[in-house]
């Protein structure tokens, strides 16, 4: 349930409400919009509810959100979402691209890809130091070594990092060194992890599950926010469809979609949703137009030699190439791309 204050509703009157949704065993999440204030009240709802609060002092209106996720509905939190990372500015008007190899090597590797990503125009970069993969063989990433080899390329370059975590108990040493915490696509149900990043105060990027609806995609991002943390971002990554020539299928409406229904940033990745290089500026561009608000691409320097995903993954040269297009699309667009 949300009630939506009246305009220039007095802190008295905020107050008398939040103590009183207290007094009923339920939460009071209070949210200052640009013109009203909006308080999500969260928990078991008692029938009668509804009614004590519409009498109450200050209130314009009652909504019963239908949706089952609320802190991330757009009825819950009209204005979007902007997350700041360094100079990054997720969620607004510019598409903002995050990018670098799928795993982390070695430091030259890393070095010299932030450094080539940054003088294309990436603000954030990215990195895998632990790596979900299908095989229990193949590399698994380095761990905290690969973590403090993307703390050195973010001195070189003053580049934020995003990485992901796959484990609770993980937590705590990822949050030391990245600015965004991943939530891979495999563990997009993994509640527990989703309860532990809900308490961390850095930005989490929750990637769509491969066979995840929009509904299990924004819970997934609900559970994040009911720890408290209201950074959130989507990313959609490609779904399992029928088709094997490609790795999974990029589901391009889910970025208007997602826009419609929240007020969190959504994010696309052509790389993992494509599998090929060669369709990775495409897919880009069309997320673009699209609307994303941002694009997570893997860029490898020798991507014949990468330990992960070479064959999604971008040279230098390609990577400025598509960073050209990106930018002639993103400067064409309807800012905000409306989903109204
Ligand atoms: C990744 O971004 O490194 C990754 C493994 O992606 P996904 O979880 O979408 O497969
Ligand atoms: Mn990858």
């Amino acid at each position: 349930m949300i009630v939506v204050m009246a305009p220039g509703t007095a802190q008295s009157d905020l107050d008398s409400i939040r103590v009183r949704i207290e007094d009923r065993g339920l939460r009071a999440q209070i949210n200052t919009g640009a013109e009203r204030t909006v308080i999500g009240v969260m928990g078991s709802i008692p029938p009668d509810f509804k009614d004590e609060m519409e009498l109450m002092n200050g209130v314009d209106e009652v909504i019963i959100i239908s949706k089952p996720y609320k802190l991330a509905s757009k009825e819950f939190h009209p204005d979007d979402t902007i997350i700041k990372v360094g100079d990054a500015v997720i969620g607004g008007p510019k598409p903002v691209i995050m990018a670098g190899p799928c795993s982390v090597e070695d430091e030259e590797q890393m070095v010299s890809t932030a450094k080539a990503v940054k003088a294309a125009g990436a603000t954030v970069l990215r990195g895998g130091a632990f790596k979900p993969r299908t095989s229990p063989y193949s590399f698994r990433g380095m761990g905290e070594d690969g973590l403090k080899l993307l703390q050195l390329a973010k001195q070189e370059t003053g580049l934020p990092i995003i990485t992901e975590v796959m484990a609770t108990a993980d937590v705590e040493t990822v949050a030391k060194y990245a600015d965004i915490l991943q939530i891979g696509a495999r563990n997009m149900q993994n509640y527990n992890l989703l309860d532990e990043v809900g308490l961390i105060g850095k930005p989490v990027m929750v990637k769509r599950g491969l066979a995840a609806s929009y509904e299990e995609w924004l819970l997934a991002a609900e559970y994040v926010m009911a720890g408290g943390n209201e950074q959130v971002i989507l990313c959609e990554r490609g779904v399992r469809g029928f088709e094997t020539f490609t790795r999974f299928t990029l589901d391009v409406a889910a970025v208007p979609v997602i826009k419609r229904l929240s007020h969190l940033p959504v994010v696309a990745d052509p790389s993992h949703s494509t599998g090929k290089w060669y369709l990775v500026t495409p897919v880009a561009l069309a997320s673009v137009a699209a609307g994303a608000h941002g694009l997570l691409i893997e860029v490898h320097p020798n991507p014949d030699q990468a330990k992960c995903d070479g064959p999604q993954s971008l040279t230098f040269e390609n990577f400025d190439i598509l960073m050209e297009q990106v930018n002639a699309i993103a400067s064409v667009r309807k800012q905000p791309v409306t989903t109204g």
